[in-house]
């Protein structure tokens, strides 16, 4: 590939949106496709090609781009409809032309993404597995994290569009590899929101200022990411989901989505999550409570209802 490479980007949700504005900023030539056609038109507007279909979008593609919400979208997407949906499309890795790359940046099962790539190897595509960190915020910005399983060869060919859209690029291994990494953040970060929220919910029922009380955890030894740049009470922060409420953002039905992906990499292993688990009742609750659309930090409120 010596010329700029034509990309597809498949799924244009609070991340794939912005992540597919910053390679229009880098020039590359992006045929896009959704299903809300209010985030096609979005990206229309901007100069990329809006496609009728994820078909029609990877046609003469030479690097696929999905951001898609979950394992079943991603193996639909790729594999068709032989995998018990009910209509009959067929999957992309029989579309993509021979010796294109796959960069799939959503959060799914290993073992997918894994069945994915071989059935993409076996047609002579490429594939790594590219989940990121870094949020909408971190997408808008071109600063997300991409943390990349794959062969160290195809991971050196998406760089520089992976450089495009983000600031760090780690290799955690084989494919898979990053899904698996990805998956032990993601529980952290649930773990870390459902304590923050709890603590601020504590202080607060007890008369603390939710500002005074975030200022001083800030700089004593609670201190955490979802303190200190996505904190979850409302006016604490500015530019974050709790400032807009709980728009945007990472929805609590995919962080408990995530937190269930840990679930089956632990029963796969016998190792034991038991603060992961608990994380994935509380979000499970929370969105059985109609919060599943909310972002996550939203899970705060879980909290202020039993601590008032
Ligand atoms: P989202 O729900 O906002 O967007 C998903 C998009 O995919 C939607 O626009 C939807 O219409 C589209 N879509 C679904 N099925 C499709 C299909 N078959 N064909 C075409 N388009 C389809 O989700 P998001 O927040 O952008 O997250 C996407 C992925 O990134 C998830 O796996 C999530 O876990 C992960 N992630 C999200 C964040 C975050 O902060 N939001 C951060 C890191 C990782």
């Amino acid at each position: 590939m010596t010329s700029t490479p034509k990309i597809a980007f498949i799924g244009l949700g609070n991340m794939g949106a912005p992540m597919a504005l910053n390679l229009l900023h880098a020039d590359y030539p992006l045929s896009v496709y959704d299903l809300s056609p209010s985030a096609l038109q979005i990206l229309g507007e901007v100069g990329a090609t809006i496609a009728d279909s994820a078909q029609q979008a990877v046609q003469g593609a030479d690097i696929v781009i999905s951001m898609l919400p979950a394992s079943r979208h991603v193996e639909q997407l790729y594999l068709g409809s032989a995998l018990g949906t009910s209509t009959e499309v067929p999957g992309l890795v029989s579309q993509i032309q021979a010796h294109a790359l796959i960069i799939d940046c959503s959060t799914i099962a290993a073992l997918t993404s894994q069945k994915i790539a071989l059935a993409a190897q076996a047609r002579g595509l490429a594939m790594i597995d590219a989940p990121v960190s870094g949020g909408t915020l971190g997408a808008a910005a071109g600063t997300l994290t991409f943390i990349v399983g794959g062969s160290a060869s195809d991971l050196e060919r998406a760089r520089p569009v992976l450089a495009a859209m983000g600031k760090n690029i780690f290799h955690a291994g084989s494919n898979g590899a990053g899904q698996t990494a990805k998956i032990c953040n993601n529980m952290l970060l649930g773990i870390l929101m459902a304590g923050t929220a709890e603590a601020l919910a504590l202080g607060v029922a007890n008369g603390l200022d939710p500002k005074v009380l975030s200022d001083i955890m800030s700089k004593s030894s609670g201190r955490n990411w979802a303190l200190e740049q996505y904190n979850p009470y409302p006016g604490v922060m500015e530019n974050v989901p709790a400032a807009r409420g709980y728009s945007g953002g990472f929805g609590v039905n995919l962080m408990h989505k995530d937190l269930g992906l840990a679930t089956e990499a632990a029963l796969a292993t016998l190792a034991a999550i038991p603060l992961g688990e608990l994380a994935r009742n509380l979000y499970a609750m929370h969105s059985q409570n109609g919060a599943g659309a909310k972002d996550f930090s939203s899970i705060l409120e879980l909290f202020q209802k039993t601590s008032k």
